[in-house]
This record gives C-alpha cells, sequence and structure tokens, in this order.
C-alpha cells in the first residue's frame, strides 16, 4: 500500500474540473513531503489554512474553523463527488436536473439493514439515495403535491477521487455504531479502480480526531497530542475511539490507482 501514497497527487489531478480547492490540497500536499520536521509541517498545514479561510473571523491571530465537516471541507469537493440526479414528473413527464451537485453519500434507512461492506457498495453504487423534486408546473400540484421520479443519477466524476460517507441522522450513530466499523471494507472495487479506507473522523467533546490509514496500518489520530502516534491494525485503533466514547462523523474511501490499461488488440 505504501507505495501508493506518493501518487496520490496525481489521483486528483488527474480529475478534468480539479477546482481551485483540489489544487491548493495538491499543493498542501506536495508541501507536506518536503516537511523537514513536525513543527514545519505544522506551519505548512498553518499556510494551507490560512489560503483557503481567509474571509472566517479570527480567534486571536488564528482564523476561527468551528464549522461542521460538511461546511469545511466536504462542500468544496461536491464538483467531485457530489451527485446529480435527472428526475421526471409521471404525471406530465416532465424532466428536470439539478442544477448543482447535491450530497447523497449516506448511510441511510435503506442501509441499516445491510453488512456494513454491502452498506459502502450501496452507496459506491448511489442505490436508495434519498431524493425528492416536486413537479414544478401548478397543474400537477392542483390537488396533492407530484413528486417526481429519479430516472438517473451519478456522481459528478463518475469515479470520484473521494467518497466521502456520512450517517444521514445523529440518532444513526445509534444503529450504526462502533461494532460496524469492524466491518467495513478496507479496500472497495469501483468502476474498475481499487479504493481504500483512508480515514474516519470523530467528534468528543468539541473536538475531532481521526483513524487514518498510513504505510503498515492505521493511527488513532489526536491534533493536540504531540507524541506520534503508533502504527496499529484497523481493530485496534476502532476500539481505542470506542473507549472514549466518541462519535463517528465521515468514513472516507479514496481511490488510490488508475485502472490497468487494457491490452492492445
Ligand atoms: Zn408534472
Amino acid at each position: 500500500m505504501s507505495n501508493e501514497f506518493p501518487k496520490f497527487t496525481e489521483v486528483i489531478r488527474n480529475n478534468n474540473r480539479c477546482n481551485n480547492y483540489e489544487s491548493e490540497l495538491c499543493h498542501f500536499l506536495d508541501d507536506c513531503s518536503t516537511a523537514s520536521n513536525s513543527a514545519d509541517l505544522t506551519s505548512k498545514k498553518e499556510e494551507f489554512i490560512c489560503r483557503n479561510y481567509s474571509t472566517r473571523n479570527k480567534i486571536g491571530r488564528k482564523l476561527d474553523l468551528y464549522d461542521t465537516e460538511y461546511d469545511i471541507v466536504i462542500e468544496k469537493l461536491l464538483t467531485t463527488c457530489g451527485t446529480l440526479i435527472d428526475y421526471v414528473c409521471p404525471r406530465c413527464g416532465k424532466k428536470e436536473t439539478t442544477s448543482t451537485p447535491q450530497y447523497k453519500a449516506f448511510f441511510n434507512d435503506f442501509t441499516k439493514n445491510l453488512h456494513p461492506a454491502d452498506a459502502v457498495q450501496a452507496v459506491f453504487n448511489l442505490q436508495q439515495l434519498f431524493a425528492s423534486k416536486t413537479c414544478p408546473k401548478k397543474e400537477c400540484n392542483a390537488d396533492t403535491a407530484a413528486a417526481m421520479d429519479v430516472v438517473d443519477k451519478s456522481f459528478v466524476e463518475a469515479s470520484p477521487w473521494i467518497i466521502p460517507i456520512k450517517l444521514h441522522f445523529i440518532s444513526f450513530g445509534l444503529i450504526f455504531g462502533l461494532n460496524q466499523l469492524h466491518m467495513l471494507p478496507l479496500t472497495v472495487i469501483h468502476n474498475g479502480y481499487t479504493y481504500i479506507l483512508a480515514g474516519i473522523t470523530f467528534l468528543k467533546d468539541h473536538h475531532f480526531r481521526s483513524i487514518l490509514a498510513v504505510p503498515g496500518g492505521y493511527i488513532h489520530y489526536d491534533g493536540l497530542q504531540d507524541d506520534p502516534p503508533v502504527v496499529v491494525s484497523f481493530t485496534d485503533a476502532v476500539d481505542s475511539m470506542a473507549a472514549l466514547g466518541a462519535l463517528i462523523q465521515t468514513i472516507i474511501y479514496l481511490k488510490t490507482t488508475k485502472p490497468k490499461k487494457k491490452p492492445k488488440l
């Protein structure tokens, strides 16, 4: 797995519609690879934050990043991992397409009875997503609102470089708990690409922590700790979050490799 990490910016840049935020991420990752020590790494992280969040309020000399993961990060990646949906009205046949990509990568009521591996596959395949739209024609809504049917759905990029999966409701954390995390697939094949379970974010006492994939295993990352984290198995990393009673936030899969070229006939 380790030899796949240096290629990661290539995977992002391979995306034809790399937006400003994605370009900044690549810049940051390239920057990190030249960091001489952890203090240098921290300053590069601060530079990335200053470049991308300069319009936010300041607390003292630092920018205030208190917000949801969706507002801070995921929303900026919808041009890659957002979903476009085509609807048709069953009453008048009118067709509509979502004008902007929507975030639909959720574990939801449909996936709650599935094995976590099947639930992940269902999200990758955009099965059973929550999507509703009312026909804009007045005559269709005379008696009852005319719900349009979903006729097609796709990620903006057929194979996004990142697929962040969230739980649809807070209460879902009670159904989809830390026990299920053990059963998540560490790799997923989608459109011929291999995705790895690259990280899971958690919230505990207004502070984010994460489990991150690193060469040789996983780490329990806590930005407030100075000691370098120990590389452990995925199961042990999950257990350490469970011991804290941390809440699951986002399960992140990253694309790792380009599809194998088809042999020439
Ligand atoms: Zn209609």
